[in-house]
């Protein structure tokens, strides 16, 4: 078997397994510096987009060239597993809805094990393989990797699209030094679609392809120290999100390709896709730790969801007393 076939043999054999291991979609790219994101990340980072995610500064360079996490990387196998459920969205008065991939089981605890599997098989085809993995954990543009490996274009809503699985899935990246074959970008099917700018509550889209986490529902209620209040140009426009936001998703015509998931772990506990607020602000603790054991939500804490929780209430007292205002004005 000469040296060409044998790389391409050994990919499609690892791409196979990473299909049996739940892996949705598989994509190899070539390991090497993004040169062409130095500028747009640059900027972005300048006009701080990147709101108080600090780490996102310290770690520019490695994001920027994956040899500088491991020297001897000369591919990135990007995989994709969705999360889409039957399970939808609905509006409910005193209910704050959660984001799609916190329904269920942190994506981490799922998407690393299987990443680990397949490193080693890595290392056991190919003698001193070195190898990293990452689940959105790590200094690497997952999202990147993900158009360079053919998975999906980066959308105007900065989400990575597929035509065939829409943007509901998850992305993880393994680094590694063995030589595989690389496939191709695909184009951006964007066109003059404008769905996800028009959408977002709170004009975080500042241009296409811009995201300005500063103004950004998710960031706000996922990101920031429970002690910080919401600016009054987020609070009023929450929407109904207590974790998180899916408006630039659900809207994107993408989405009618969206895969459901093959894996139960990404289905609502308890059939919920919101949460009571009174509940969640009468919540102990104990009651935190034991429902959202192995959960996204941890990751605010349980000050966190109940800091959202209030200003949710907020912004429903608000929007009430507009409306008295409004029916006042009109006798
Ligand atoms: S997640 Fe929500 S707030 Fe953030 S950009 Fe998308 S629509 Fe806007
Ligand atoms: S909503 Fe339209 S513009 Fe936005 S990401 Fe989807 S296809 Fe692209």
């Amino acid at each position: 078997m000469d040296a060409e076939l044998s790389t391409a043999a050994l990919t499609k054999e690892l791409k196979d397994y990473c299909h049996r291991l739940g892996f949705d979609a598989v994509g190899i790219a070539r390991a090497e510096a993004l040169d062409d994101q130095r500028e747009h990340l640059n900027t972005w980072l300048t006009r701080g987009y990147h709101a108080t995610m600090h780490y996102m500064e310290r770690t520019s360079q490695k994001r920027l060239d994956p040899r500088q996490i491991l020297p001897s990387a000369r591919s990135i196998v990007v995989v994709a597993m969705s999360y889409d459920t039957p399970y939808r969205h609905t509006d409910q008065p005193n209910r704050g809805k959660i984001s799609r991939y916190g329904w269920g089981d942190d994506y981490h605890d799922v998407l690393l094990p299987k990443l680990r599997a397949a490193a080693a098989w890595l290392a056991n085809r190919v003698p001193n393989a070195e190898s990293k993995v990452y689940v959105d954990t790590g200094p690497v543009m997952e999202k990147q990797w993900a158009r360079r490996a053919g998975i999906g274009w980066q959308g105007k809503n900065t989400n990575v699209i597929s035509r065939t699985m829409g943007s509901f899935f998850f992305l993880g990246v393994l680094l590694t030094s063995v030589e595989l074959e690389a496939d191709a970008p695909i184009p951006d099917y964007c066109g003059t679609c404008t769905a996800c700018l028009d959408a977002c509550p709170t004009g975080a889209l500042v241009e296409p392809y811009v995201l300005d986490a500063s103004r950004c529902i998710s960031y706000w209620t996922i990101e920031t120290k429970p002690d910080v209040e919401f600016p009054e140009s987020i609070r009023r426009n929450l929407d109904g999100w207590l974790f998180g936001c899916d408006v630039c998703q659900d809207v994107c015509p993408w989405n009618r390709f969206r895969k459901e998931t093959r894996e139960t772990a990404f289905f609502p506990r308890n059939d919920e896709t919101s949460l009571a607020l009174e509940q969640i602000l009468a919540m102990t603790p104990e009651e935190f730790r034991q429902r959202f054991r192995g959960s996204p939500l941890k990751r605010p804490k349980l000050a966190g969801l109940q800091r959202n929780a209030r200003m949710l209430q907020a912004a429903a007292e608000c929007s009430q007393q507009s409306d008295v205002h409004a029916h006042d004005h009109s006798r």
